[in-house]
């Protein structure tokens, strides 16, 4: 007998059928012996219309309150999974996040998990019960509910899964596992068996965003065996689940594959660029300007600073669209009073990436990847490299013709 926790995000559960289906799979996992904890998402769409609706009262809610009303929408699926379980004669409990005791902290919207208290969960797992967590919430040291950031279902099964020393931690969604890149994007993109977590910590950061980064951290941190499959297909075997199971290097090196160079290429649509033209050519300017943005809590991804001329120099960074405006707020005055030329942001933007650990002992990926954009004429606005990637901004509008030039470039398709 094992013990599995089990992950479905919104769209497995976005509608009553599905919630069904849900139910029979957790129960199937339980005749075959197995004891499971689900977590699970809200209904695809659900959290966006949440927020719609706090964002149709006020620009600017209250940290706390959002909190409470976007952690609503889990709460209507464990019912409604625990309900569908009782249906068809499986023993079941739903648990909000503090009622599972998920203690984070104090952070609202981006909470980190520090404990599970999870006395509640051992009990009903021992009484037969399947135990069904709201995925996304926790509750702080005040009692307050916070969440998780999105995509947080994902940490919170596996954060259930390291606590509750879990044999697995299955995550099923709506694709049968990771790929080379979204196959949305790319319909050749190609199922791998097995990627290492520092590769798909890498990916994630890098935007692929069928796996929360937290998630993807936490389970490297406690080795929690973690597989994304899919939740629309039957069930394979439960000894080989399928999908594509997220491993140590040594596990990887086990199986006798071979690193690939390139493991993948992530994107991520939601960053946006500022460019401050002109500014003084002298020492604090980039503290000046960054330190200012980062003392309001945005992160800040890429930084390009010109070499000067003339005593002055370029400055552009990237930061979350949804930081776009406040960044700007902050960073315009800052760059008027140091008397720079000019300030002007770009919301269409993207920033597109090649992962892969073999990149390391490799020279010529960088230049393959922009000769073979360059060959598409598609013009690189940013550079970032890093041991394991090279990223490049570019306009919103070359996104699919770059993910597919450099998918073929790199050979992605084939095994
Ligand atoms: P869920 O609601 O189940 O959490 P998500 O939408 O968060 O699902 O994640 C699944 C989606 O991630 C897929 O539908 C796919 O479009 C996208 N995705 C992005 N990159 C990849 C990748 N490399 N491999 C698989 N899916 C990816
Ligand atoms: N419902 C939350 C979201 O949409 C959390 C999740 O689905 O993982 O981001
Ligand atoms: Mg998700």
């Amino acid at each position: 007998m094992a013990l599995i926790v089990q992950k479905y995000g919104g769209t497995s559960v976005g509608s009553v059928d599905r919630i069904k289906n849900v139910a029979k799979r957790v129960k199937a996992w339980t005749d075959a012996g197995h004891q499971v904890v689900v977590a699970v998402s809200a209904m695809s769409g659900e959290t966006n219309r949440l927020l719609g609706l706090a964002k149709d009262i006020t620009s600017a809610p209250s940290e706390r309150e959002l909190d409470m009303v976007v952690s609503t929408g889990e709460q209507v699926t464990i019912g409604l999974l625990s309900m569908a379980l009782h249906e068809i004669g499986q023993d079941a409990m739903s648990l909000t996040g503090w009622q599972a005791g998920m203690k984070t902290d104090t952070v609202h919207a981006k909470a980190r998990i520090e404990a599970i208290e999870a006395d509640r969960i051992n009990t009903a797992l021992s009484n037969g019960k399947v135990v069904i967590v709201a995925g996304f919430q926790g509750i702080n040291e005040q009692g307050d509910i916070t969440t998780l950031g999105r995509g947080g279902s994902d940490t919170t099964a596996v954060a259930l899964a390291a606590a509750l020393k879990a044999d697995e931690c299955q995550i099923y969604t709506d694709v049968d596992g990771v790929y080379t890149t979204d196959p949305r994007v790319e319909p050749k993109a190609r199922k791998m068996d097995l990627i290492t977590f520092e590769e798909m910590l890498e990916m994630a950061s890098q935007g692929a965003k069928v796996l929360q980064i937290r998630s993807v951290e936490f389970a490297s941190k406690y080795s929690v065996p973690l597989r994304v499959l899919s939740s629309l297909e039957d069930i394979r075997s439960f000894d080989e689940p399928g999908g594509t199971l997220i491993c140590s290097e040594e596990l990887f090196e086990e199986k006798n594959m071979e690193q690939p160079l390139i493991s993948g290429i992530a994107f991520n649509r939601d960053e946006a660029k500022i460019t401050i033209n002109g500014v003084p050519d002298k020492p604090g300017i980039a503290y000046t300007i960054l330190g200012q943005v980062a003392d309001s809590n945005i992160e800040v991804d890429m930084i390009i600073q010109n070499t000067g001329h003339d005593d002055t120099t370029d400055f552009t960074f990237t930061v979350h669209r949804n930081d776009y405006q406040k960044t700007m707020d902050i960073v315009k005055p800052l760059a008027e009073s140091m008397g720079a030329r000019e300030i002007s942001g770009d919301e269409s933007i993207v920033k597109v990436s090649l992962v892969g650990v073999g990149m390391r002992s490799h020279a010529g990926i960088a230049s393959q990847m922009f000769s073979a954009l360059a060959d598409e004429s598609i013009n690189i606005q940013m550079i970032s490299t890093s041991e394991i990637k090279v990223s490049v901004v570019i306009a919103e509008k070359y996104l699919e013709l770059a993910v597919r030039t450099l998918h073929k470039s790199f050979n992605l398709e084939s095994e």
